[in-house]
């Protein structure tokens, strides 16, 4: 097990000025898993997203993506603007979507074809009733619909996403978990950040704690148990 690795983080350490926050964080994220990322408030989660991301550049330690038949390429020093482009995204920070425009016009963006919209809209009828209304005027969830929904018709490989579910309404989060396991079902490699762990513990193939800028322990969702839990946010594993 270990061929289908799509992103691998391996001795990652970085930081902020003259603080270094990642002491050697080793991560695989593999084709069609969810890997969920937990652990306690600081504990260096979303520096770790950044890091794969190619936002924020590690001091030493190695990113790297499988290319052309499973080979590793070192990605470490790609924008991630490039990175993107390789099909390694990281979920837009609120909803990234622009108000003032239509749904129409917010998927034109993204999708250029007629086609694919259309397939946007047969999945999300909400949205297609509305497609001439400004992004602005819809409710949160609809914008988490449509900020959401190009992922669906051009998936990435390797989806970053640093507490999707922060702020967001119950009924949102659950339709944010059904998209991400779609999404997973169509072979993206997920890498999902959360706080608090009970939701995406629903979701997730495999689960990485991190504890003051190191895993701590990573393993099978199956293995993750009430002790493991504890033991990981006491950080005593
Ligand atoms: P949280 O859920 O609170 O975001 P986290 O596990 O995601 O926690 P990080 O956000 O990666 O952890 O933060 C790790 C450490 O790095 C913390 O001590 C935090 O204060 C520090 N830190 C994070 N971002 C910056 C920044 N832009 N500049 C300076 N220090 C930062």
């Amino acid at each position: 097990h270990g061929a289908d690795v799509l992103l691998r983080l391996r001795g990652i350490r970085a930081g902020y000025g003259d603080v270094e926050v990642l002491h050697g964080v080793d991560l695989d994220v593999r084709a069609g898993s969810i890997l969920a990322l937990l652990g306690a408030n600081g504990a260096g989660k979303s520096t770790t997203c950044a890091v794969a991301a190619g936002l924020v550049v590690p001091t030493s330690g190695t990113v790297e993506l499988a290319g052309q038949g499973d080979v590793m390429r070192d990605i470490t020093r790609l924008s991630a603007v490039r990175r993107s482009r390789d099909g390694v995204l990281l979920a837009p920070e609120g909803r990234g979507i622009f108000p003032s425009l239509t749904i129409d016009e917010n998927l034109a963006m993204w999708l250029r074809s007629a086609d694919e919209r259309a397939r946007v809209y047969e999945r999300f009828p909400g949205l297609a009733a509305r497609r001439k209304v400004p992004a602005g005027s819809l409710s949160g969830g609809e914008q988490q619909q449509l900020a959401i929904a190009p992922l669906l018709v051009r998936p990435p490989r390797v989806l970053i996403a640093d507490e999707p579910s922060l702020g967001l309404a119950p009924l949102v989060v659950e339709e944010i978990f059904r998209f991400v396991v779609e999404l997973r079902d169509m072979g993206v490699a997920l890498l999902l950040v959360e706080e608090k762990a009970s939701e995406i513990l629903t979701v997730a193939d495999e689960v990485a704690f991190m504890s003051v800028g190191r895993v701590s322990w990573r393993g099978p969702r199956a293995e993750v148990d009430e002790a493991r839990l504890t033991a990981a946010y006491l950080g005593i594993e």
